[in-house]
């Protein structure tokens, strides 16, 4: 029920939408083993977002999406729907799963092997009529582009096509929140591409917010509007996916969101908004931070340096950091090149590069990158 009666200024009765509530998580799930799961965030729905929990593997995702659907009982705090509370801890608050208008996509899709594609769908719409089940799940299959397949089992689908059967099963219920947990790890990597770019679009064009629990920043990268990063059951960061990649506000969400190059440095002196640092035996230029902190973790992403031979050209790039090459990996069209420069700094550049600058352990290079690609990261 998206409308309700109000009466409008001049008297009138009419339906005026009303505001999508708000779902607000603040609680703390401790298993008996003492291992401790902690979260406070807001799904809004005005406009609908798409949030991202990242995190590494065993951080608490999954953890945090049984709470919201009632599969799991925090064991402190509060779930709050808009004005409805959901579960709230040490009260007798708590509205079972089902009634929670909730849809939630399992990692493995949990479809039922034996039944077709369009009563996997149906399932669930029990309490409806046959003509109005069928009209539902006629509806959100041509939306999903399942129309071909209703007939087939999921043993006969791809990867990519037991996924969106799972995503009409869980939509044609109407829910009002959307929760996907890994939607990609039971695909191939060939097939994740695509999906990445179909579910991007299908869950910005969906009138619902949704909360996408991933481990891979690619994938946070494609969907998020907002992202959360969760390690060890703590939520580190909140902010947009972009900011946190440039930005991570600590040294384990660097590290989480693949940031090459994390070392410690120490602030020698500043000054015109640029800050020199010792870190190892170098020395690097990033741009001043401004505050009170001198010590810093350096962080800097490889595909922002560029590897040069030969004397240095003039440029308008700060760091010219002269060292050999370390060691060198292939990683898929690009290769991972270990620089010595005083400390172990990453690069990323492409193969052909590679091949033309013949790096090799012990050759001599130039590292250059700017000033403002260096993030620092107070060590408090
Ligand atoms: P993720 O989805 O991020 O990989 P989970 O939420 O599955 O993480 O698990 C988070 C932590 O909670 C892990 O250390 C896991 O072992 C623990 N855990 C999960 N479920 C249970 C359970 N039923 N009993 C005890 N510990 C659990
Ligand atoms: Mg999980």
């Amino acid at each position: 029920m998206n409308t309700q009666n109000v009466r409008d200024v001049e008297g009138t009765v009419g339906p005026t939408p009303t505001v999508a509530p708000t779902l607000n998580v603040n609680i703390e799930k401790r298993y008996s083993d003492g291992t401790t799961i902690a979260a406070d965030f807001d799904l809004p729905s005005n406009p609908p977002q798409v949030s991202i929990v990242f995190g590494p593997s065993g951080a608490g995702k999954t953890t945090l999406l049984r709470c919201i659907a009632g599969l799991e009982r925090p064991t402190r705090g509060r779930i709050r729907y808009g004005e409805e509370i959901w579960s709230q801890h040490g009260t007798r608050h708590w509205v079972r799963p089902q009634k929670r208008p909730i849809g939630y996509l399992f990692q493995d899709f949990a479809l039922f092997p034996h039944l077709t594609v369009e009563r996997n769908i149906a399932f669930g719409l029990g309490a409806f009529s046959r003509s109005e089940c069928h009209q539902k799940v006629e509806a959100i299959s041509s939306r999903l582009g399942l129309e071909g397949l209703r007939g087939r089992r999921p043993g006969e689908l791809s990867g990519g096509e037991q996924q969106r059967v799972a995503l009409a099963r869980v939509l044609v219920r109407e829910p009002r929140i959307l929760l996907l947990d890994e939607p990609f790890a039971a695909l191939d990597e060939r097939t994740r591409e695509s999906v990445r770019s179909y579910l991007r679009n299908f869950l910005s064009q969906l009138e619902i917010p949704a909360l996408v629990v991933t481990h891979d920043w690619i994938d946070a990268l494609a969907l998020g509007d907002e992202m959360m990063v969760l390690s060890r059951g703590r939520l580190l960061q909140k902010g947009s996916p972009q900011e946190v990649f440039t930005r991570p506000a600590r040294r384990e969400v660097a590290a989480a969101v693949g940031v090459d190059t994390v070392a410690p440095g120490r602030m020698l002196d500043r000054a015109d908004g640029v800050v020199r640092l010792r870190v190892g035996r170098g020395e690097l230029l990033a741009v001043d931070p401004g505050g009170e902190d001198n010590s810093f973790w350096v962080c800097i992403r490889g595909e922002d340096v560029t590897i040069e031979q030969g004397p240095p050209p003039r440029s308008s790039a700060r760091n010219h950091l002269s060292g050999k090459v370390s060691a060198v990996f292939p990683q898929g069209t690009l290769t991972k090149v270990v620089l010595d420069v005083g400390f172990e700094l990453v690069a990323l550049v492409t193969r052909q590069a590679a091949r033309d600058l013949n790096l090799a352990p012990g050759v001599g290079i130039s590292a250059v990158f700017k000033a403002s690609i260096v993030h620092l990261i107070p060590t408090k």
